[in-house]
């Protein structure tokens, strides 16, 4: 019962992790990535400004705000939201096409985008939320990234304290006080989604052949 990339054959599913920023969802997002060929992650579209180190159409696709809204009038996003006075969007093809080929996708978006997923393909839908152990953390990893002004950094912490309110829309929520320890509880949950039985193929016509065998 092997795919034709070499998985049990099974439905792909949408993995959303959602945090206030900075509480290390994006570094878990990527390890699980980098550490499952089966699985990739959602490259969105936003209208805010690159940060440093970023590159086009690898962290996200950076869009000016005509873009977004023609492809808003278009359909071409599955979900998309204001985010911190900005646009952030999720195309909808390349996802499709990943599910239709038996791979997971990964979705790294807030609690808005998050609804709009499930109510579209809630039988498709693993929703996890990442919590820091404690605001002053959540304040000194927003500094320690040095990326944004102050003044970002402190709207960014109000903003936490509405995102965090949503965590109870969530079917896990992981405590990020050790990267390690964060991330290992991100696997079991993945892994144990990946095996749920309303996902696999072709179980039915196994347990047949099994019954059918002499003990
Ligand atoms: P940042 O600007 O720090 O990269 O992201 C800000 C927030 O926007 C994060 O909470 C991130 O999860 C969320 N976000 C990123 N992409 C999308 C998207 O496509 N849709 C939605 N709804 N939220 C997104």
């Amino acid at each position: 019962m092997l795919n034709k990339s070499g998985h049990a054959a099974r439905r792909g599913l949408m993995l959303v992790i959602s945090s206030p920023s900075g509480a290390g969802k994006t570094s878990l997002s990527r390890r699980l990535v980098a550490d499952h060929a089966e699985l990739e992650l959602s490259v969105s579209c936003t209208t805010r400004a690159p940060r440093p180190g970023e590159q086009d159409g690898r962290e996200y696709h950076f869009i000016s705000h005509a873009d977004f809204e023609k492809k808003v009038a278009e359909g071409a996003f599955l979900e998309w939201a204001d985010v911190h006075d900005n646009r952030y969007g999720t195309l909808r093809a390349p996802v499709m096409a990943a599910l239709s080929e038996g791979r997971d996708v990964l979705f790294d978006i807030d609690w808005q985008g998050c609804r709009q997923i499930d109510a579209q393909a809630k039988a498709d839908v693993v929703k996890v939320f990442i919590l820091p152990p404690s605001l002053p953390d959540l304040r000194r990893r927003l500094h320690s990234r040095a990326q944004d002004s102050d003044a970002v950094i402190e709207r960014r912490l109000e903003r936490a304290k509405g995102e965090i309110g949503h965590f109870d829309e969530y079917d896990y929520v992981i405590v990020n006080d050790d990267f390690d320890g964060a991330y290992a509880q991100l696997v079991h949950i993945y892994r144990g989604e990946q095996q749920k039985l309303s996902r696999r193929f072709g179980l039915e016509a196994f347990v047949a052949g099994l019954m059918a065998e002499e003990a």
